[in-house]
């Protein structure tokens, strides 16, 4: 695709865009200093679809109207309310239907599935995560080491870019697998790298695990609704995503959950119980032995908080709507229409350490010229009404996402960007 620096480029490319009517579909931030929005964080908090406030209006009228009768007599009874997101779960995760649950929140997910499939045993007791992982990840895998009697300052390994490098290189993983592959318990790492937006393999994470005999967890906070995956086939044991970023769900959402299907009939599978996880059919008689439900929703606990999980129901319907290719094919359109016009104009002074040939939505920009700072920078931006996020050190992370972002909004960021720069 050739790009060009001009307003009637953006204002075509928004007029070919077979997506550009799902923008109507949100709510934007208010204006600010006369400026209008030009919204750059759906990597951190998606914006307000309508469909969400619509899911979520319902159901505070079902409550009102029908109050405990809800469970089982409403538009979307809530018995069976948590199934409304499991279309656009598999549409984006490339699961099967029985693979994927909606419960809890991220980091609640990964313990509870690191309760099934971390089993550490002396000799088999490390696990594995990338030495920038989230806090939350580290904190819940060292907090797991513990746990079981095992000390993280041993048994914690970091895959980590080579020095002077930010990106992760799959030939690393494996030759450490090659060297400590039978001590290592658990891989627990991103789909795509919150920091530098690089999207990891996968499936060949998914495939070296396999080979050496460790479990496999993918954490996809920043993969859901971003990049295409097939995780049916690519079989990790287990993963999870929260729902309020690229998901737009809104704050504290419910979560996602998947577990490969072979694990979800092994009879002697470890796991905490609770009666959202019993068969449905025989669950309200309240019998005192435990009869699993099928597939992933074995591992719910609890009666799910209806009113934070309408608006992912709601948001979802978007992503059913119009199928992760879709929003792929415009993805990688717009934010290689960013990439090329940051460097176009600001290359000497703007830098991005995401890697062309493997990222999604996101670029985390970095500022070059060392006279420019880049706190500032950021806080000159958001004067001028651009969300970006900010990330200790240094990086600028913005992310024009297809469901929403058009490519006039890249072209906005551009100018104001030039307008910071020009301040700086
Ligand atoms: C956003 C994010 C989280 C947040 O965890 P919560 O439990 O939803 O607060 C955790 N891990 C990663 C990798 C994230 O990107």
């Amino acid at each position: 695709m050739e790009f060009l620096d001009s307003r009637e480029f953006s204002a075509r490319m928004d007029r070919e865009d077979p997506l550009g009517d799902y923008r109507g579909h949100f709510n934007f931030p208010r204006h600010r200093n006369g400026l209008a929005p030009v919204y750059l964080c759906g990597n951190s908090l998606g914006l307000q679809p309508k469909k969400a406030v619509e899911y979520l209006e319902d159901e505070l009228k079902n409550w009102r109207d029908y109050a405990v009768d809800g469970h089982f007599h409403s538009g979307r009874p809530w018995i069976s309310y948590h199934r409304h997101c499991v279309a656009g779960f598999t549409e984006l995760t490339g699961a099967k239907a029985s693979e994927v649950v909606a419960m809890n929140t991220l980091t609640v997910n990964l313990h509870l599935m690191m309760a099934s499939f971390y089993r550490p045993t002396p000799e088999r007791c490390k696990i594995v995560i990338e030495s920038h992982a989230f806090p939350s990840d580290r904190y819940a895998a060292a907090s797991q080491i513990r746990m079981h009697g095992f000390n993280p300052e041993s048994d914690l390994l970091e895959w980590s870019p080579r020095s002077g490098e930010t990106r992760l290189h799959t030939d690393d993983l494996a030759a450490m697998l090659d060297e400590h592959g039978d001590s290592i318990a658990l891989l627990l790492l991103p789909g795509v790298q919150y920091y530098t937006g690089q999207v990891l393999d996968m499936e060949a994470i998914c495939d070296l695990g396999r080979e050496h005999g460790c479990a496999v967890g993918l954490d996809l906070a920043h993969a859901i609704g971003n990049v295409e995956m097939h995780l049916h086939d690519w079989s990790p044991d287990f993963a999870s995503w929260c729902t309020y970023k690229y998901l737009n769900g809104g704050p504290g959402s419910i979560a996602g959950a998947f577990v490969a299907e072979r694990h979800c009939s092994r009879e002697n599978l470890q796991q905490l119980h609770g009666w959202w996880g019993h068969d449905e059919a025989t669950r309200f008689k309240m019998a005192k032995d435990f009869t699993p439900a099928a597939g992933a929703e074995l591992w719910q606990m609890s009666n799910p908080p209806i009113l934070a999980l309408a608006p992912v129901a709601g948001a979802l319907t978007l992503f059913e709507e119009v199928g992760i290719a879709a929003l792929r094919t415009k993805s990688r359109l717009l934010t290689g229409f960013m990439d090329w016009l940051v460097a176009e104009r600001y290359g000497d002074r703007i830098g991005s350490i995401t890697p062309r040939d493997a990222r999604g939505c996101q670029l985390s920009l970095v500022v070059k010229d060392k006279s420019i700072n880049a706190r500032e920078l950021f806080d000159r931006l958001s004067e001028l009404n651009v969300t970006p996020d900010w990330r200790e050190p240094d990086v600028i992370r913005v992310a024009p996402v297809p469901l929403y972002n058009s490519f006039d909004d890249v072209f906005e960021f551009a100018e104001r960007l030039g307008t910071a720069l020009t301040d700086a």
